[in-house]
């Protein structure tokens, strides 16, 4: 993979337009998680050290195009820049007929308001994305976590930017999924939970193909549960498994022998353990039994490579999240290399607050899966088109 990173090009007193992903979760204007602006911040730094002009730029939540909205506006982030930046960070409004602003600006930061109040910027209009482009001698991206998508921001600016790369958030990504799909230390494992195998198949081919051994857990075991037994309420989805079978027969793929169940879908619902053989019409598999823990747990305990993404239970519940727990405490004592990915799985990895025990956690979700699929994002492969011939 060639690919223009930031560190190769000059930015001195350069006018560097940095797309990022500053997503962050908010409510009544607050931000609730600070994560996605500290993984930006690496980037920002270095480009201010290198004598940059910095423009910043991102999408927040989903805002009608051509509407402005407060509630979608980044002023709350750019409040937030201003505390850990030493250079005044100004947000800007209507930037888009005001190249004045650009071509004069130093000794500050100045931040682009959300992208997604601008008409085709989900539709990449060639139109908005030269206007984006002519904003900066230099486009960084390095919202990884949308290089899945054709925007104009992420994708069409670098068609006619002068100078496009990645920042370093970016080639993280790419540089720790790349090692650990190309060329794994073994016994590899991948753990894939969560709620619908239809959502995840293509990941689960890929890695049952790659990994010694695939977990599965969550909804997606329950789809393999119901090759063999009646899976009461539980959610699984009928018409894959078919399809499940042929990956258990092919694979390795070892499935649940118990689980916790409950009769209703919520937070109150009692938990007591079955063997899933026995499920009845009227209970819901939520999360692994103790012995299927165990079992995953001694396969976990022998890796040396962790894929991760997806809990397998319903770890919101407290009565249903001990299978989660007991899969993440033998992730972290494995000693393997522990790549994880994913929005609940984060949520899941912080609320045991192992954070610091995962070798590398991905700041993609749909990107993340793609990239496992072995898809070529749409970003990552206008980058490697381009050709330049620096003097
Ligand atoms: P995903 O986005 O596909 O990774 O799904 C994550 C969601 O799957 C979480 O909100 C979990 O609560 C949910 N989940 C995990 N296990 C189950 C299960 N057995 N039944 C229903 N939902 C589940």
């Amino acid at each position: 993979m060639s690919i223009l990173r930031i560190e190769n090009l000059d930015l001195f007193n350069k006018r560097v337009l940095i797309r990022l992903d500053l997503n962050v979760p908010m409510k009544n204007g607050r931000i609730i998680s600070d994560k996605r602006i500290k993984l930006s911040l690496p980037t920002i730094k270095y480009s201010l050290k290198k004598g940059a002009r910095v423009i910043l730029f991102s999408h927040l939540g989903r805002p009608i195009e051509g509407i402005y909205d407060k509630k979608y506006s980044l002023l709350p982030i750019v409040k937030y820049l201003n505390k850990c930046m030493k250079l005044p960070v100004r947000l800007i409004y209507n930037y888009l007929n005001k190249e004045n602003i650009f071509n004069n600006f130093k000794n500050e930061i100045l931040v682009l308001e959300n992208v997604r109040f601008n008409i085709g910027e989900t539709k990449n209009n060639n139109f908005l994305s030269k206007k984006y482009a002519s904003l900066c001698d230099i486009f960084v991206m390095d919202a990884f976590a949308t290089a899945h998508r054709k925007n104009s921001s992420t994708y069409g600016i670098i068609n006619f930017a002068k100078i496009s790369c990645i920042g370093l958030l970016f080639y993280s990504e790419i540089k720790y999924l790349s090692k650990v799909l190309s060329n794994p230390v073994r016994p590899m494992i991948s753990i894939v939970g969560g709620a619908k195998i239809s959502t995840k198949f293509n990941v689960l081919n890929k890695l049952a193909k790659i990994s010694d051994t695939l977990i599965v857990g969550g909804g997606i075991s329950n789809t393999f549960i119901a090759i063999d037994h009646n899976v009461g309420k539980s959610l699984y989805e009928p018409s894959f498994v078919k399809i499940a079978k042929k990956l258990r027969n092919k694979y390795n793929i070892p499935i649940p022998v118990d689980c916790r169940v409950g009769k209703k879908f919520s937070e109150s619902s009692l938990s007591y353990t079955k063997n899933v053989c026995n499920i009845n019409n009227d209970e819901e598999i939520m999360d692994y039994g103790d012995n299927t823990a165990k079992l995953m747990s001694n396969i976990i305990i022998k890796s040396k490579t962790i894929l991760w993404n997806g809990p397998v239970g319903v770890f919101e519940f407290p009565n249903f999240r001990k299978g989660t727990e007991i899969i993440i405490n033998a992730i972290i004592n494995s000693g393997a290399f522990v790549i994880a990915g994913g929005g609940d799985t984060i949520s899941a990895i912080e609320l045991f607050g192992v954070s610091n025990k995962i070798s590398y956690i991905s700041s993609g979700g749909g990107s993340f899966l793609k990239f496992i699929e072995g898809k070529k994002l749409p970003v990552i492969s206008i980058l490697e088109k381009i050709k330049y011939n620096f003097k």
